[in-house]
C-alpha cells in the first residue's frame, strides 16, 4: 500500500514518514559484498561491469527515488563522443595528445553501449547517427579555429552550409560533423540494464535513501547493509550526501524543452550550437528535444532540485524561433541536475574512508557518452583488476570520508 503511495506522489525520498513508508523489511539488515548508491545510468552500469567480470560477487543498489529519477532520466539521450568544441577546450587544456586520449575514451565508451546494452535488448530505441557541431557564421568558425586544435585528426569533418540537410542551410554556415553517434530513449537503456541487472540476481532497492556510511556498510532509515565495498554513484548530489564532495562537483540545473513541430526538419543528427550554448534533436518526425541556454541565468541554476527557470525555457523558445525559423507546440518542459566539475571530466576514485568505499560521478554533460566505458573502469578498481582509472592522469583527486 505504502510503495503505491510514493509511485503515485514520485517522491524523492529522503526520509519517509510512518504513512508513506514503503518498506517492511522481513531480514532488515542485509549482508552482501557491494553496495552501489544511486540508480542512474552510471550506478546500474558499474553494478553491470562488477557482475560481468565477477558474477560470483552479491551486488546491491540503493535508490533513494526510483531508477532513473537524477539526469539519467532527464536527459536529452545523446549518446555521443560530444561536440567539436568540447575536444577544442580539452586540447587548448591538456594537449593534443591527451585531448585524444579523451576522445578514444568516448569512442569507446559509445561502442561498448551499444554493442552489450543493445545485444541484451534488441528492440529499444538506439539510433545511429552523426553529430553536428554547427556555425552561424564564418566568422564564428574563425573565431574558434585559433589555437592548436585539429578537428579532422579527432574524426571531425567539415560541411560546408550547402552539404548539410536543406532545413539548416539557411540558418548554418557549416558544421563539423562526427560519425557512429547514437540516439537513445534514456529510460529504455536504464531498463534494458535493469533486465539483465535482474537476471543476474543483482539486487536492486528503490525508495531507500542511503544516509551514511558505517564502518560496515551503509546505513539507510530502515536497516543497515552490512559490505566489503561501497561504490557510490549519485552525480549532482555528492555534496548532498557529504559536504567533503563540494570541492570536486558542483551541482547544476538544466532545462531541458520537447515540442511538437509545425515545420520540417530534415536532419536526425545531434546537433550542438556551442556559441549558443544549445543542444537538439528530433526524437520523431515531428518532436525536437532542446536544452541549453544556462548561460541565460547561470546563478539561479546553480543547485540540486529541479525546477523550471522561465528564462532559460524562453531562450529555448527564443532559438526555435530566430535560429531554426521553426513554429511549433510547446509539449513538455522539464530540468534535471548535472555533476560538474573542472574541465567537466569525471572523478572516478577511490576515497579514503574506514570501509572500502569509491566514488563515480561529477559527468557534467558527458555522462551517456563516457559514463558506460567509466563503470567498466570503475568496476575494474573494485574488484582490484586495477588500481588508478584512466582520469587519475588528469587530476589528483584526495577525498577522505
Ligand atoms: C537536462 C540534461 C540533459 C542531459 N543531456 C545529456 C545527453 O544528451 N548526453 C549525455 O551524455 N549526457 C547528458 N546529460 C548528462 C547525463 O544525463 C549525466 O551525466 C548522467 O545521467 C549521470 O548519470 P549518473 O548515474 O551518474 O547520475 P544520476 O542519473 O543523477 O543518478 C544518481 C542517482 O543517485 C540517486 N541518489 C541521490 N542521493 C541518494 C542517496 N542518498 N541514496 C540513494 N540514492 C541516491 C538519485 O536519485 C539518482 O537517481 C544531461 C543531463 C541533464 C540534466
Amino acid at each position: 500500500m505504502g510503495y503505491s503511495i510514493l509511485k503515485l506522489f514520485k517522491v524523492v525520498a529522503m526520509t519517509t514518514s510512518h504513512w508513506l513508508r514503503s518498506h517492511q523489511f522481513k531480514n532488515p539488515d542485509i549482508d552482501t559484498d557491494v553496495v552501489i548508491v544511486g540508480g542512474g545510468y552510471v550506478g546500474l552500469s558499474t553494478a553491470y561491469w562488477i557482475s560481468e567480470l565477477q558474477p560470483s560477487l552479491k551486488i546491491v543498489v540503493l535508490e533513494r527515488s526510483h531508477l532513473g529519477a537524477g539526469a539519467s532520466g532527464r536527459n536529452a539521450g545523446f549518446l555521443t563522443k560530444g561536440s567539436a568544441t568540447f575536444y577544442k577546450t580539452l586540447t587548448d587544456h591538456w594537449g593534443s595528445e591527451k585531448a585524444r586520449l579523451l576522445y578514444e575514451f568516448g569512442e569507446e565508451s559509445v561502442l561498448l553501449a551499444h554493442q552489450k546494452i543493445l545485444k541484451s535488448s534488441p528492440e529499444i530505441k538506439f539510433e545511429k547517427t552523426t553529430s553536428l557541431t554547427l556555425f552561424q557564421s564564418d566568422a564564428q568558425k574563425q573565431d574558434w579555429g585559433n589555437g592548436t586544435f585539429n578537428p579532422e585528426s579527432f574524426g571531425f569533418n567539415w560541411k560546408s552550409s550547402n552539404e548539410l540537410p536543406t532545413s539548416l542551410q539557411n540558418s548554418f554556415f557549416g558544421a563539423y560533423e562526427n560519425e557512429n553517434e547514437f540516439r537513445v530513449n534514456p529510460i529504455q537503456v536504464l531498463k534494458s540494464l535493469r533486465m539483465s541487472l535482474e537476471a543476474r540476481k543483482v539486487q536492486i532497492i528503490e525508495n531507500l535513501s542511503a544516509f551514511e556510511l558505517t564502518p560496515h556498510g551503509v546505513s539507510t532509515e530502515y536497516n543497515s547493509i552490512k559490505c566489503k565495498q561501497v561504490v557510490l554513484a549519485l552525480n549532482g548530489y555528492f555534496p548532498q550526501f557529504n559536504s567533503e564532495f563540494k570541492k570536486w562537483i558542483k551541482p547544476c540545473r538544466a532545462q531541458m524543452l520537447a515540442v511538437e513541430l509545425e515545420d520540417e526538419i530534415n536532419s536526425n543528427s545531434l546537433h550542438y550550437d556551442s556559441p549558443e550554448r544549445v543542444y537538439w534533436r528530433k526524437d520523431s518526425e515531428k518532436t525536437l528535444l532542446i536544452g541549453g541556454k544556462r548561460m541565460l541565468d547561470e546563478k539561479a541554476e546553480e543547485g540540486d532540485f529541479e525546477k523550471l527557470s522561465p528564462i532559460i525555457q524562453s531562450g529555448l523558445e527564443a532559438y526555435l524561433r530566430d535560429q531554426l525559423k521553426v513554429r511549433y507546440k510547446v509539449l513538455h518542459r522539464w530540468s534535471g541536475i548535472m555533476g560538474f566539475t573542472e574541465h567537466e571530466l569525471p572523478i572516478l576514485t577511490k576515497i579514503n574512508s574506514p570501509l572500502e568505499t569509491f566514488a563515480i560521478g561529477g559527468f557534467s554533460g558527458h555522462g551517456m557518452g563516457f559514463g558506460f566505458k567509466s563503470a567498466m573502469e570503475m568496476a575494474e578498481l573494485v574488484i582490484g583488476k586495477k588500481t588508478h582509472s584512466f582520469f587519475d592522469q588528469f587530476k589528483d583527486v584526495k577525498i577522505t570520508l
